[in-house]
């Protein structure tokens, strides 16, 4: 029988993970490590400290939080962020909320499909937005389906190639607000979506591993 739930570590914390959300991967620690980079932070002992992107009490939305292991540890690592979690998953946000108590981070959790209810709750305006999205293509010949097949689909597959939410992120009225947008994608992808990001204004600032981060060219937006 398969077990109903497991722990696993990211960066450096323990967090519960159910058939309901995605089993966090370390290739998504280097958003955290991007993130602590764009806020003036030394992500590793003994590194010069980063010139800050951002200013104080950043403002920061995990799109698809799943177990919330971005959004939490984000809360942790930037004790004065005030951290938006945001899922379509009911059940997902369960799993986050739980993370973050366990944990004793205090992030705000929302049900949404991407931004799409994010106007009705008069959010402050986002300095960055972060989001490991669904972008796996099932077409993929590499893809080992039953290794994936303890998660649920709608956390791993996106049409498009896989780059069907992804690109509707990127082209959310609400995303042009912010000043960075931080995602996870198959290298392989990240052609395309710098590309698709460059003619929605957001210049690609850095690349690792699988992650992506653009910065608004269009900041007179922020003032909207
Ligand atoms: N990197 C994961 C995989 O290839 C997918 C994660 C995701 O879809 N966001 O298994």
């Amino acid at each position: 029988m398969k077990e109903a739930s497991q722990n696993k570590d990211f960066y450096g914390r323990d967090f519960l993970v159910t058939k309901d959300v995605l089993i966090p991967r370390p290739e998504t620690e280097q958003i955290i490590d991007e993130v602590l980079t764009l806020v003036g932070k030394p992500f590793l002992p003994g590194i010069k400290p980063p010139k800050p992107q951002i200013k104080d009490n950043p403002i920061i939305y995990d799109i698809g939080t799943g177990s919330g292991c971005i959004a939490i540890t984000l809360k942790l690592e930037i004790p004065d962020s005030k951290v938006y979690a945001i899922d379509i998953s009911e059940k997902a946000l369960k799993i986050a909320q739980k993370n973050a108590k366990t944990l004793g981070a205090s992030i705000i959790t929302i049900i949404s499909h991407l931004l799409e209810k994010v106007k009705e709750h008069k959010l402050p305006i986002p300095d960055i937005i972060v989001a490991n999205l669904p972008y796996v293509d099932k077409e993929w010949a590499w893809i080992d389906k039953n290794a994936l097949s303890k998660e649920p689909d709608i956390a791993l597959y996106a049409e498009d190639h896989g780059l069907a939410l992804i690109k509707e992120l990127i082209s959310d009225q609400t995303t042009k607000t912010a000043k960075f947008l931080v995602l996870e994608a198959d290298p392989c992808q990240h052609e395309e979506i710098i590309n698709y990001a460059k003619n929605n204004k957001f210049e690609l600032f850095d690349t690792k591993g699988f992650i992506l981060t653009f910065k608004n060219q269009a900041p007179h937006l922020n003032e909207a």
